[in-house]
């Protein structure tokens, strides 16, 4: 695009700010990011050099002003929806931040951290899974619903569903003993409905067992 065409795709915030991440032109490393007004960017196209500006100083920020560690402007893009700019720099001396670090972006949570944080964002998915599960079969429970499987093992009562449970854990272990996991995720999956359709006769919810695992941890 040129010039006419990237300032128009431009959006501003109310403030007149547009958030731009400065990305090493070489490393393609993410430096630093920061705002620019309609004059900073223009000043940043006339000359080269990234002018930025400064929210706590509410002024035009020529990055390198005082420390020299100008920015070489070598590409400029506008996301999707305008709202942001991509720029492309050539660093002076290296540094970007004004801690003396090559990036801002210096501080990073440890890597056992980000591990233990997944888990426990997989744990609250897989619970919210047999939450649904859950909504669902009380959702039946309370609406029931024409040639509906779980209303007719609501029907029969505990025993049935108590049955039913007794055969899904037998066929889980004889599935466990196949070579590959096909049957077992079909068996344990079946397992698990007809568990969820127990805990609903009985009006245990999965939060009560999530709390009760979690105590033993
Ligand atoms: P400079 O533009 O590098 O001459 O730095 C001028 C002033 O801008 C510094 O004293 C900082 O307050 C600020 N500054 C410079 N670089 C950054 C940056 N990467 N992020 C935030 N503030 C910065
Ligand atoms: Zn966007
Ligand atoms: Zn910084």
């Amino acid at each position: 695009m040129n010039k006419k065409e990237l300032l128009k795709a431009v959006k501003y915030d109310e403030k007149g700010l547009v958030p731009v991440i400065a990305q090493d032109y070489h490393s393609k490393k993410v430096r630093m990011m920061a705002y620019m007004n309609e004059e900073a960017l223009l000043k940043t196209l006339e000359t080269g050099k990234v002018h930025y500006f400064s929210r706590s100083r509410q002024a035009l920020w020529l990055k390198g002003e005082t420390s020299s560690h100008y920015q070489y402007l070598k590409q400029i893009s506008v996301d999707c929806d305008g709202d942001t700019l991509l720029l492309q720099i050539e660093q002076a001396g290296g540094i970007s931040c004004h801690t003396g670090n090559s990036s801002c972006f210096y501080r990073e949570l440890t890597e056992e951290v980000v591990e233990a944080e997944r888990e426990a964002v997989t744990l609250e998915s897989d619970d919210s899974m047999l939450g649904e599960l859950y909504s669902t079969i009380m959702q039946r429970k309370e609406h029931p619903k024409e040639g509906s499987y779980t209303n007719y093992l609501l029907d029969k009562g505990l025993n049935k569903i108590l049955k039913k449970v007794g055969e899904e854990c037998t066929e889980v272990i004889i599935a466990a003993k196949d070579e590959d996991n096909k049957e077992l995720t079909f068996e344990i999956a079946d397992l698990m409905y007809h568990l969820t359709v127990m805990m609903a006769q009985k009006g245990l919810t999965w939060e009560e067992v999530s709390v009760e695992l979690a105590q033993r941890k």
